[in-house]
């Protein structure tokens, strides 16, 4: 707009407003129609254009106006789409700020509730709502703290056009995400919405509330009743929405409560059949010759299949809650067709998996019934006949418990019977069963079974222990935080990549503090491909192993320039496309952030699987790293491999630890070859050392071993050693001793030009050891040549820095610093120099001069910090050294300086300034004798 337009416009708006102030409803309502049908889909820029920059004094009469008249109607839906307008332009966030301010949550919430709205406005109003959800977390908690989530719930139970009743579903979906602080009254509204009438709105709740619980670390019992009721919707999308509600809380603390429901559903009792008779709904269940209870019934047992099929512990829950009865009860109800396919259907998973039940199934049905039943689950039922019927219905079949069949669990395929059935069995039997069971194991299993997991039902049941004392037991820690919490795919799984590369060789603690600061530097790959390598070296300055800062940075680059800035999203490429991401780190990946069902084999890993199956051969040969893959391949979780694996981990670092191992507080003890080997050992040893087994050597047949020990890869090449106990595994090849160095160095320091000491650092190359980082002059000793040649040889390489000569002679020692890396035991022989000259410079790239500040906060090595401290301590103590002659440094370094040959060296330092007179203008040695 010109500068000559800008006042006629301002004087237009004005007369506008004043026209609004002082017009009446009809004045209102035809400005409010054409401001409508001229702004629709306006921008936020060209509504301020349209209204002189002071559009927000229109928007806050119009919020005014609505809060004073919602309750007449009066132009109540042209208001709200006039809202709307302000509140969808983009960049809306100031106008949404101001609607606020003025109340208009509060308005929108109050035209929900009040009984005279019509349907339409009620709608208009739940958009808007959604629009200010949808704006961020601080304005889902003002809807939520202005009580709108039981508004927007009981509009979405009683409204009658799906319009509504969607977008206020899509409202309840939004106010859970990303709104930890009202997560749970949403949760328990949702709940109490349960009890809605409307099939529409149940089917929403329902798929709402499989959203929220997944948010939730816990279940409320008060959810059980509502949802074991919606088994009885006639409405097929209702029920299927419960069930799967149902299967997933099978995990939680509700589960005991749940599946002791369902098992009660399928015997209903006499009155609930009566009761259900007078309920209208029933009516209508009559006229189709059925009835809602037999429906819940079907729904039942349909779900409890679900449950078995999927999780083999729900499978011996439920039989100890008495299931197959109720089956074969629900089997014989021939007045609901339904019922007895599900039943049927169910029956046959417990007959397929357990033998005892097997056997007590073809007692109650007879052998040519059974045999119809398990070839014919579905339509079986057809033929039963009436006394066939009544004998299913009174059965007194008495299973609570039952050992699954050795293998083929879910295969469906029919399995040999095994001897003998099971009843409830005593103490006495289970033991002995046990053992007939690990036997039988021996004999037929496959030659290395004894290291592997071979039945099903076990794997299953290590799942569920490890991951319930994860649950309960986890450290909360930052990367595990985002893993969880963070939306956004790619930022994930960055998030979880630079975790597991700092998470490489260095213990969680020391990397928290690293990671929230690198988190909060560099959020997104791409702000970490737009940093400099220098600055990824100072932010990882301290962690060690300094390539692996070098490499996400490198990677990072890469996903910006060759990915589009989109990390890698499977196991595969992200092993292929990221440097420095090997097997493990992307199963890590992959599984803690994209969710891959994959194991993941890391240090923790491998000691936990070693111990749990007794591999004790070399832990890092080809054959163990083959088999320990395949067994955590077969162990992850594949409904939470993330959780699994990291679950795997934390019982390596807190329970199962190299060298003290808490077997007692140990969540997958009953399944560790390594635990019942020491206690059977124990056992054995006190007997013998009783008397009680002299001569029966034969006993040691009841500790389970690998059945062709002699020449198994996995087995232990070494004896056991009965004083380590489970820490005979695993075992690590003799490790080869570290290489020996020694490092000539040297403090060159100057003073700065506010008088503060200045040090002279060079960088290392780009690649190797420690590579980017900064150093002191430092020259690697040669065995051949001697620390003389060497000395000078340093003293070249500082001449050649600062474009001068420089005499070895000036170079005073001050002690050693021995630091070890992995494969290197180094030891820094120190040197200091100080120059003279203020104005001395470097004169070769890759040089600065850092004063004290700046080298505290330099991408340096821990080893140069080691060597800082030296100089500090001698520095430090140097009075009191010359007076009381030799002294031990208190930082743990070796300070093999003697005063005298400290004086020597200063007053050499000090002379042959003297004699150097090319040198003299830059260099005095200076230890100034007090
Ligand atoms: Fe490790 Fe002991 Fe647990 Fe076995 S029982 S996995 S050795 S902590
Ligand atoms: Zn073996």
């Amino acid at each position: 707009m010109s500068n000559q337009e800008e006042p006629a416009n301002i004087g237009r708006v004005l007369s506008f407003l004043r026209e609004w102030d002082r017009g009446d409803r009809t004045v209102r309502g035809r400005m409010l129609n054409t401001f409508v049908g001229q702004s629709s889909g306006k921008t936020c820029y060209e509504l301020e254009t349209e209204f002189a920059q002071v559009s927000s004094l229109f928007l806050a009469r119009l919020t005014t106006w609505m809060r004073l008249t919602y309750m007449f109607g009066t132009f109540l839906g042209l208001q709200l789409r006039a809202i709307r307008i302000f509140l969808s332009a983009s960049g809306h966030d100031q106008y949404l700020m101001e609607f606020l301010e003025d109340g208009g949550v509060l308005t929108l919430l109050d035209i929900l509730s009040h009984a005279e709205s019509k349907e339409e406005d009620k709608a208009e109003a739940v958009h808007l709502l959604l629009t200010v959800s949808n704006a961020g977390r601080k304005y889902k908690e003002m809807i939520c703290e202005s009580h709108g989530v039981k508004v927007i719930a009981e509009c979405l139970a009683k409204s009658n056009t799906e319009e509504t009743q969607d977008t206020a579903w899509a409202l309840l979906e939004s106010l859970s995400h990303w709104n930890p602080k009202y997560l749970n009254l949403i949760y328990k509204s949702l709940i109490a919405l349960m009890a809605c009438s409307s099939p529409k709105a149940q089917q929403m709740v329902l798929h709402t509330l499989r959203i929220v619980q997944s948010k939730m670390k816990t279940a409320h019992h008060s959810i059980v009743e509502p949802l074991l009721n919606m088994l009885r919707s006639l409405h097929l999308e209702v029920q299927d929405e419960a069930i799967h509600l149902i299967l997933d809380l099978k995990g939680s603390d509700v589960r005991p409560v749940l599946l002791s429901g369902l098992v009660a559903l399928l015997r209903p009792a006499r009155e609930d059949v009566k009761s259900q008779q007078i309920t209208e709904e029933a009516e209508m269940m009559m006229m189709i010759g059925s009835l809602p209870v037999f429906v819940q019934q079907a729904a039942a047992a349909k779900t409890i299949r679900l449950l078995a099929e999927e999780d083999q512990e729900i499978s011996h829950d439920l039989l100890s809650l008495g299931v197959i009865q109720c089956l074969l009860c629900a089997l014989g109800n021939r007045e609901h067709t339904d019922a007895q396919i599900q039943a049927s259907l169910a029956l046959q998973h417990f007959v397929l998996s357990f033998p005892v039940v097997e056997d007590h199934v073809q007692r109650v049905m007879g052998r040519s019934l059974f045999t119809a039943f398990v070839n014919h689950g579905e339509t079986f039922h057809m033929n039963l006949d009436e006394t066939q019927a009544e004998n299913l219905l009174t059965n007194k079949v008495n299973i609570y418990e039952a050992r699954p069949m050795m293998s083929g669990l879910r295969s469906g395929m029919r399995q040999s019977k095994r001897g003998g059935g099971e009843m409830i069995e005593s103490a006495k039997t289970k033991r002995k069963r046990t053992k007939t069971a690990v036997k039988e194991e021996e004999t037929t299993a496959s030659p290395s079974s004894y290291h592997t997991f071979t039945d099903p039902a076990d794997v299953v049941l290590l799942r569920s222990e490890l991951l319930k004392w994860y649950d309960r037991e986890q450290r909360e820690l930052p990367w595990r935080t985002l893993a969880v919490t963070e939306p956004d795919l790619n930022i994930r799984t960055y998030a979880v990549w630079v975790s597991e590369i700092m998470l490489q060789q260095t213990q969680v603690a020391t990397v928290i503090d690293y990671y929230n600061k690198w988190m909060k530097r560099w959020p997104t790959v791409q702000d970490l491909s737009a940093a400099t390598l220098e600055e990824v070296n100072q932010m990882w300055a301290g962690l060690g192993y300094y390539s692996r800062g070098r490499r996400l940075h490198e990677g990072s680059q890469k996903v910006v320039t060759e990915l589009k800035g989109q990390m890698p999203q499977t196991v595969d490429s992200l092993l292929k496309q990221l440097p420095g991401v090997g097997r493990y780190t992307a199963a890590a990946i992959g599984s803690i952030a994209l969710g891959q069902v994959t194991g993941a084999v890391d240090g923790n890993v491998i000691r936990v699987l070693c111990r749990l199956r007794a591999i004790g051969a070399d832990s890092t040969s080809p054959a163990v790293t083959e088999a320990l893959w395949d067994l955590a391949n077969t162990v992850v979780d594949p409904d939470r491999p993330g959780d699994f694996n990291q679950a795997m981990m934390e019982l390596g670092a807190r329970v199962c630890t190299p060298k003290g191992a808490v077997c007692s507080q140990c969540p997958v003890q009953s399944h560790c070859h390594s635990y019942r080997k020491v206690h059977v050992k124990q056992e054995q040893n006190s007997k013998k050392l009783l008397g009680k087994l002299e001569g029966k050597t034969s006993s040691l047949s009841d500790i389970e071993e690998c059945v062709i020990s002699g020449t198994c890869r996995l087995c232990p090449s070494e004896p056991w050693d009965n004083a380590l106990g489970v820490h005979n595994f695993p075992r690590k090849p003799a490790k080869k001793a570290a290489r020996v160095e020694r490092t000539l160095t040297c403090l060159v320091i100057r003073r700065g030009d506010v008088g503060e000491d200045e040090y002279l650092l060079t960088q290392r190359p780009d690649k190797g050891l420690l590579a980017g980082l900064w150093e002191f002059p430092s020259l690697l000793l040669e065995e051949e040549s001697s620390e003389m040649k060497q000395r000078k040889a340093l003293c070249a390489e500082i001449s050649r820095m600062l474009g001068t000569s420089l005499t070895e002679s000036l170079l005073q020692h001050i002690g050693d610093v021995v630091h070890n890396f992995s494969h290197i035991h180094q030891t820094y022989v120190v040197h200091i120099v100080r120059l003279k000259d203020l104005d001395t410079q470097t004169h070769t790239e890759n040089t600065q001069w850092l004063s004290r500040d700046a080298l505290q906060e330099a991408a340096v090595s821990t080893g140069v910090k080691k060597i800082v401290k030296l100089y500090d301590s001698v520095d430090g103590q140097k009075e009191q050294t010359s007076k009381n002659g030799k002294k031990q440094n208190a930082t743990g370094v070796k300070n093999n300086k003697k005063p005298q040959a400290s004086k020597k060296t200063k007053l050499d330092a000090a002379s042959s300034g003297g004699r150097q007179l090319s040198l003299s203008c830059f260099f005095k040695a200076v230890k100034e004798e007090s």
